[in-house]
C-alpha cells in the first residue's frame, strides 16, 4: 500500500518536522566534501517553501557521544551548504529541541528553514526516547521522513517522534517514496524473468537476502567471494580465496532448497596475491589451485550473466562480483554493470558497494534506481518491514 507524500499534505502556513540524511562527509576545514545527501533531499525540501510552508530538519551527522553539542559534528557545514543549495538563508539552531530550538521555531516566517542541530547530541535520539520525541514533535504540524538511509533504525526521530505526533499527518519525502516503490512495490508485482545478482565479500550479510530473494527471483546469480564458499560446498578447490568455512553447510542447504534457481560461476579470476599486479590466471570454477586466490568472476561467467540480465524484465544487484576497487579485477563487476545498464528491464542498485561501483563506472543514470541506504536497502530486499515507515499515513 502506498504512504502518503509530502505532496499528499496542504502545507501552507504549516511548520513541517523533516527528517533527512544530512550526514555528510567533512574534511579538516569542516567543509563539506561530497554534498549528494544534500542535494537528494531538495525536492521535498523544495516542495515545502514552495507552498509557503515553515520548514524544520533535523538530522543526525557521524557518531558524537550524546552528551551535549560536540563542534566537529556540528551540522553547521550542511546547513550552509542548504543556504547556498536554496539559495536562501538557513537558521540553525544551536541545540535539538531545546530552548534555542523552540525560539527560532516559533520565529520562522513562511518559507523559512531550521535546522536543528546533530540530533545524536541528545542521548534520547539512540534510545528512541519518548520525552525526547514529544519535545521534537511538539515543535510543528506536519511529519515528513526522508532520511531512507536510517530508515531501518527505530531512533526517536523515526519511530517515537511520528508517534508522538498523535493525529497530525505523517508522510515520507520523495527520497524514501522512491525507495518503496523500487525496493518492495517493484519487487511484489515483477516482470519476469526477474534476476537478481548478489555479490560481496561474506555469504553471513546476505544469507536474509539470498534467502528471500528465492521465493520471489526466477534466477539468484551469485559472484564475489562469497561464491567460494558456495563452491566449497559443492566440493570445489579454493585456493587461498577469502571463504567462510563455517558457513559451507548453510551455503550446501541454500543449493539445495533453490530448486536450480542459484546460479554460481563456471569460472574465476585468480591472482597469486591481493594486487593489482599480481600474476593472474582464468580458471574453471572448482579448481583455484593452492597459493592462488580468486578475486573476480570469470570472463565465461561473466559473458552466461550477462545473457541472463539481457533476457531479464526486473532486475536487481546487490554486491559486487569481485574486488571491483582493484583493477583489473573490477572486470566481472563492469560487466554486469554495462548488461544491467544497456538493459530495458526495471534495474534496481542497491545502496553499498554496488551503488559505488555503477556510480564508478559512469552508469547510475542508465538504470532505474539506484538506492541510497546501504544497510535499510539489504534490510527492505530481506523483506522486513521498518517500523519508521510502516506507522506513517496510507494514501
Ligand atoms: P560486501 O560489503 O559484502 O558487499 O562486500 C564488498 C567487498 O567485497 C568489496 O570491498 C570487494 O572488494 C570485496 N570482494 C568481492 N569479491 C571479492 C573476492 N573475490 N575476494 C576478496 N574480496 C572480494
Amino acid at each position: 500500500m502506498a504512504k502518503k507524500t509530502i505532496a499528499d499534505v496542504d502545507v501552507a502556513d504549516k511548520t513541517v518536522l523533516m527528517r533527512v540524511d544530512f550526514n555528510v562527509p567533512l574534511d579538516d576545514q569542516q567543509q563539506v566534501t561530497d554534498d549528494r545527501r544534500i542535494r537528494m533531499a531538495l525536492p521535498s525540501i523544495r516542495s515545502v517553501l514552495d507552498r509557503g510552508g515553515k520548514l524544520i530538519l533535523m538530522s543526525h551527522l557521524g557518531r558524537p557521544g550524546g552528551k551535549g553539542f560536540e563542534a566537529e559534528y556540528s551540522l553547521k557545514p550542511a546547513a550552509e551548504k542548504l543556504a547556498e543549495l536554496l539559495n536562501c538563508p538557513v537558521e540553525l539552531a544551536s541545540d535539538v529541541g531545546g530552548d534555542d530550538s523552540q525560539a527560532k521555531a516559533a520565529a520562522l516566517a513562511d518559507g523559512g528553514v531550521l535546522v536543528l542541530e546533530n540530533l545524536r547530541f541528545h542521548a534520547g535520539e539512540k534510545k528512541g526516547d519518548a520525552q525526547f520525541a514529544q519535545t521534537l514533535a511538539g515543535l510543528a504540524d506536519i511529519y515528513c521522513n526522508d532520511a531512507f538511509g536510517t530508515c531501518h533504525r527505530t531512533d526517536a526521530s523515526m519511530v517515537a517522534t511520528p508517534k508522538a505526533m498523535g493525529d497530525k499527518p505523517k508522510v515520507v519525502g520523495f527520497l524514501v517514496a522512491k525507495e518503496i516503490e523500487y525496493l518492495t512495490d517493484a519487487i511484489s508485482n515483477p516482470g519476469r524473468p526477474f534476476v537478481a545478482i548478489l555479490g560481496g565479500a561474506k555469504v553471513t550479510d546476505k544469507i536474509a537476502v539470498i534467502e528471500n530473494l528465492l521465493t520471489i527471483c526466477d534466477e539468484v546469480l551469485i559472484g564475489g567471494a562469497m561464491a567460494y564458499t558456495f563452491s566449497l560446498a559443492q566440493g570445489g578447490e579454493v585456493g587461498d580465496s577469502l571463504v567462510e568455512r563455517d558457513r559451507v553447510e548453510l551455503a550446501r542447504e541454500l543449493i539445495a532448497k533453490s530448486n536450480g534457481k542459484l546460479k554460481l560461476p563456471v569460472d574465476s579470476t585468480c591472482g597469486d596475491a591481493f594486487k593489482g599486479d599480481c600474476n593472474k590466471q582464468n580458471v574453471d570454477a572448482g579448481k583455484i589451485p593452492a597459493g592462488w586466490e580468486g578475486l573476480d568472476i570469470g570472463p565465461k561467467t561473466a559473458e552466461i550473466y550477462a545473457a541472463d540480465v539481457k533476457k531479464a524484465k526486473t532486475v536487481i544487484w546487490n554486491g559486487p562480483m569481485g574486488v571491483f576497487e582493484m583493477p583489473p579485477f573490477d572486470a566481472g563487476t563492469r560487466a554486469v554493470a554495462e548488461a544491467v545498464a544497456a538493459s530495458d528491464a526495471v534495474s534496481i542498485i542497491g545502496g553499498g558497494d554496488s551503488a559505488a561501483a555503477i556510480e564508478q563506472f559512469g552508469l547510475a543514470d542508465k538504470v532505474s534506481h539506484v538506492s541510497t541506504g546501504g544497510g535499510a536497502s539489504l534490510e527492505m530486499l530481506e523483506g522486513k518491514k521498518f517500523e519508521a515507515v510502516e506507522l506513517l499515513d496510507e494514501k
